[in-house]
């Protein structure tokens, strides 16, 4: 039975014969050339003739043989090939008994040469398959054998031919002795690229599952969250006594730190799984970059540092990008920027250029006159984790993460972040991105304070299995002034909506038992009191894939937990304005 490892080993030599077929010929017919003066002229170009056509018969026999195809050739084909190898062996070698037997310099030290080297080839391209070796090699060594026995026949007793038997048996030893150590070898080092296949493979598996945990973590981390950001507001609110209000509000801080820290983690995750997309929307560009400067103008004069803005009004205002991912990178190199200063100022640098197809890069510096990083540290400074030395986290906070994902931001956007530093002189952070040029009217990137929410006589259920969940909901939903009732699975809240009438359902996706989006699909289907009643997913799963799986259940929009009451109230606003307009109720 024909091994696969036979039809490996076959399918490395025929790719190499197959290249060595022309080389072979004309070597044969240097041969014939050479020798046709002093053997027997006739006998070397039937010799050569035969030579030729075996050589076709092998490349024939051998084009099946290659490493592309999937599977490989049936076990005749293989017979086919090692026979047509074993032939051509015996054609080519079959030169060596006249040339044994030539006078003058020719004899037996040319012939055993040619048939050395004949071996010494077969040897090179045979890996893995001794049956290969065997077809090739066997000939040669026959007539390594056979050479001088015939001469003994043919022109009487040679006291030489003994020692040259010796010396061929010797040879054959030594070329299989070879053929084994180099298959050895091949087996080796095929046996240590698989072994670290398996390892890159694991280590991939294990990258995915930390990625999957980190994103389970900090979605699982989002309702309590929720819920101590929605109580710790609603009391600072509320409170009459000052130093109850002070402590709620360190307790809003402490969640708002949590709340980035949660975001930076998922980020990583996305972006180490390569599932983190930019958009592609218009925006004000000119606004975004101003709004970024006057914010951090009145965190850097609380310092006492002076923050200056450079080359913003050459800016054009529609463009089109993420200015959420934007404004992103942009806040962290200004946040580290103003933290890692105590005297002197910062400096924000825009610029822009043209690009052919309506597309420009920009360019924004953030200078600064801080303590600087030393060149050691610069080397690891957008290493995830890496925050320089102990002391920096507990002094300024951070998580040493912000720097690796605006990186890998700015990379996505077309561009790179980079960095220039001094150690106690300040640093320059330079990020390039790839921008289009937006001919629609942008969308407002306006950081002006929110307004207030709106007074709204409507009815609104919110379905959530976390306890936690539903007051921090119900909590933020006080100000509005709305009526809100809750349910604590989706099975109770398709009950309440089949039974009472709502004007909004805000739905947890992620519950146990039946999930928001099964819920939303069989309350679409039911022809009850809420089938075109709003729905808004409460939602950490914020990706395109997750977004498009909410719509595709009947889902009117989403709001991503830990829910930030104002993007709730927009949100609400939203799809209540929907709903009343005529031209989309009707729809
Ligand atoms: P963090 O959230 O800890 O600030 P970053 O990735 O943004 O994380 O920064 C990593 C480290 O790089 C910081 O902890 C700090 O040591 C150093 N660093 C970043 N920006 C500056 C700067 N403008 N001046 C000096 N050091 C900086």
């Amino acid at each position: 039975m024909l091994s696969e490892k036979t039809a490996q080993g076959l399918t490395y030599a025929a790719g190499v014969r197959r290249a060595q077929a022309p080389l072979r010929v004309v070597i044969a017919l240097v041969l014939a050339v050479t020798f046709h003066t002093q053997l027997v002229t006739d006998w070397l170009w039937i010799w050569f003739g035969g030579y030729v056509a075996c050589q076709l018969l092998e490349v024939w026999a051998l084009w099946p043989f290659r490493p592309e195809r999937a599977t490989s050739p049936p076990a005749w084909r293989i017979g086919l090939a090692l026979v047509s190898i074993f032939l051509l062996g015996s054609v080519y070698g079959a030169i060596a008994i006249p040339l044994w037997m030539a006078p003058g310099s020719l004899g037996p030290a040319g012939a055993a040469l040619l048939l050395a080297g004949g071996i010494l080839n077969v040897l090179s391209h045979s890996r893995g398959s001794s049956l290969a070796f065997m077809a090739g090699a066997v000939p040669f060594a026959a007539y390594l054998v056979a050479a001088p026995l015939i001469d003994r026949a043919v022109r009487g007793a040679d006291p030489f031919s003994l020692p040259f038997i010796l010396v061929g048996v010797l040879f054959l030893v030594a070329a299989v002795v070879v053929f084994r150590a180099a298959e050895r070898l091949t087996e080796a080092q095929t046996r240590s690229v698989a072994e670290l296949d398996a390892r890159r493979a694991g280590a991939e598996a294990t990258s995915e599952a930390k990625s999957t945990f980190a994103a389970m973590v900090s979605h699982e981390l989002r309702t309590p969250l929720s819920a101590i950001l929605a109580a710790a507001g609603e009391i600072q609110r509320r409170a009459a006594e000052p130093e109850v209000r002070e402590r709620a509000g360190l307790i809003a801080q402490g969640g708002r730190l949590m709340r980035a820290l949660l975001d930076d983690l998922l980020d990583l995750s996305k972006l180490e799984a390569g599932r983190m997309r930019v958009e592609d929307i218009p925006f004000d560009l000119q606004l975004l970059v101003e709004d970024l400067s006057l914010f951090w103008s009145s965190e850097a004069q609380r310092k006492g540092l002076a923050l200056t803005l450079h080359g913003a009004e050459t800016l054009p205002h529609k463009a089109e990008g993420d200015p959420m991912r934007l404004r992103q990178i942009l806040n962290n190199l200004l946040s580290n920027a103003v933290k890692f200063t105590e005297s002197g100022g910062v400096r924000i640098e825009v610029a822009h250029h043209e690009t052919p197809g309506q597309r420009l890069v920009l360019r924004v510096c953030v200078v600064d006159t801080g303590r600087g990083v030393s060149p050691d540290r610069l080397a690891r400074i957008f290493t995830p984790f890496d925050q320089g030395d102990v002391s920096t986290a507990r002094t300024h906070g951070g998580s040493g993460l912000g720097l690796a994902i605006s990186r890998e931001l700015a990379r996505l956007m077309g561009g790179d972040l980079s960095v220039e530093s001094r150690e106690g002189e300040g640093s320059r952070f330079t990020i390039l991105a790839s921008l289009g040029r937006s001919a629609s009217a942008p969308v407002a990137a306006s950081a002006s304070p929110p307004p207030p929410p709106p007074a709204l006589a409507v009815r609104i259920l919110v379905v959530d299995d976390h306890e936690m969940g539903r007051r921090a909901l119900t909590l933020l939903l006080g100000p509005l002034g709305a009526q809100v009732a809750t349910a604590e699975s989706a099975r109770a809240a398709l009950q309440l909506l089949s039974l009472e009438r709502f004007d909004l359902v805000l739905m947890d996706v992620t519950m146990a038992g039946m999930d928001g989006l099964e819920a939303c699909r069989r309350l679409r289907a039911d022809p009850g009191p809420n089938q075109g009643t709003p729905v808004l997913a409460v939602t950490g799963l914020t990706s395109e894939k997750d977004v498009q799986a909410c719509l595709a259940a009947g889902m009117t929009g989403w709001v991503a937990k830990p829910v930030d009451a104002q993007k709730l109230y927009d949100a609400i606003e939203g799809v209540l304005a929907d709903q009343d307009d005529p031209a989309t109720a009707a729809a």
